[in-house]
């Protein structure tokens, strides 16, 4: 049974980067075209929301804005045009929030490098709150009889992560070391694991790494204590085919390009906002390709809750209320968070 909106809600707001979210009332939207008012149930916390607080990025988001793109909730209402979800369905929103849908990237299934897209939390506002807007051509369809919790961190950290290893070009039986195991971390090594890559974990705390252990790493280097590239060729005896790098540290990029086996490929999702130094010789002698990758499409989406319904997947998620959403991010500056941690209304 759905209630009532009231006029009012209560969200965590950026209101200056830097400083902490306020957490107040807010007027509730009304939905526009193409869009749905959405009761939030719940909503992971990710790195990025840190980072949009900070204001860190090159591309900034316009405060006040309520930060959230693992959002998970039931629809309540439906602005104007046709849509493929109803009153009382369960939808989730993400970071790729809308996009244009006719550009040379919408039409050829790129559509997260629109340059037309609305980010979640971002640019548009997120699921830090009792409710938030989406738009229904892009919201998640979250499936039946989930977890609402455990699938919350598959929005971002779990599509971003397993898109990432789509393209890494490794196969079932390589090496892939997933470097960083915070929140999309600790999914990664999952995934990977479900597509029958060989899992090696790289952080710099060895809770961490112990995590990373228990959802399948075969092997685990922390690179507070050893050299990673040294450890991981001897491991592999001459590198990893694929490395995925989502650690929050810049040190960890120029990293990889050591722990990489010739000919090997390494996907950047992580976005501390500096920069690394890499060796352009070794980068060519071993032939290396380097790429980046954002988020993923509503078909990697569909595919990676796909994964998580089917019991392959289990994020590791503590919950919290909105009032901790300041002290979350306190944890999450120095490394303190095992998994992901979720807001539950
Ligand atoms: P998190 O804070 O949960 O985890 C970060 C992890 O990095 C921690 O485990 C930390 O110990 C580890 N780390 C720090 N320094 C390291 C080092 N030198 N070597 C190895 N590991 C190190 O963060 P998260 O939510 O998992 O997000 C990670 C990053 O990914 C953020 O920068 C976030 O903005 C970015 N992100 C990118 C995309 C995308 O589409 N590309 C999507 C979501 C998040
Ligand atoms: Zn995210
Ligand atoms: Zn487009």
């Amino acid at each position: 049974m759905t209630t009532a909106a009231p006029q009012e809600f209560t969200a965590a707001v950026v209101e200056k980067f830097g400083h902490e979210v306020t957490i107040k009332e807010v007027d509730l939207p009304k939905p526009g075209p193409f869009q749905a008012l959405v009761k939030v149930i719940t909503s992971g916390i990710c790195h990025t929301d840190l980072h949009a607080l900070e204001g860190d990025w090159p591309v900034k988001p316009n405060p006040p804005f309520i930060p959230g793109h693992e959002g998970i909730g039931e629809v309540v209402e439906l602005g104007p045009g046709d849509h493929d979800v109803a009153v009382g369905d369960i939808v989730g929103n993400a970071w790729l929030w809308t996009a244009c849908g006719t550009c040379e990237f919408c039409i050829t299934g790129r559509e997260t490098y629109c340059h037309q897209a609305e980010y979640g939390g971002y640019t548009q506002n997120g699921s830090f709150g009792q409710y938030m807007l989406v738009d229904t051509r892009y919201a998640a369809r979250i499936p039946d009889g989930v977890d609402y919790l455990e699938a919350a961190p598959i929005l971002c950290a779990g599509v971003t992560v397993y898109k990432a290893l789509k393209v890494s070009d490794t196969r079932p039986g390589q090496f892939m070391v997933i470097s960083g195991v915070g929140g999309l971390g600790h999914i990664a090594v999952q995934y990977a694991v479900a597509m029958g890559m060989r899992v090696i974990a790289v952080d710099v705390a060895d809770d961490k790494l112990e995590l990373a252990r228990k959802h399948g790493a075969e092997f685990t280097v922390n690179a507070r204590n050893e050299d990673p590239g040294e450890a991981i060729q001897n491991y592999t005896e001459g590198g990893s085919h694929g490395i995925l790098v989502t650690a929050v540290h810049e040190s960890a990029f120029g990293q990889a390009i050591d722990m990489a086996r010739r000919n090997g490929t390494i996907v950047f999702n992580g976005l501390p906002p500096g920069e690394f130094p890499a060796s352009v010789f070794n980068i060519v002698f071993k032939g290396l390709t380097i790429r980046g990758s954002l988020v993923g499409t509503r078909q990697d989406m569909a595919e990676a809750l796909d994964f998580f319904a089917r019991g392959l997947i289990k994020p590791t998620v503590a919950s919290c209320s909105l009032d901790e959403v300041n002290d979350v991010f306190e944890r999450m500056r120095a490394g303190k968070i095992d998994g992901r941690i979720a807001i539950q209304y």
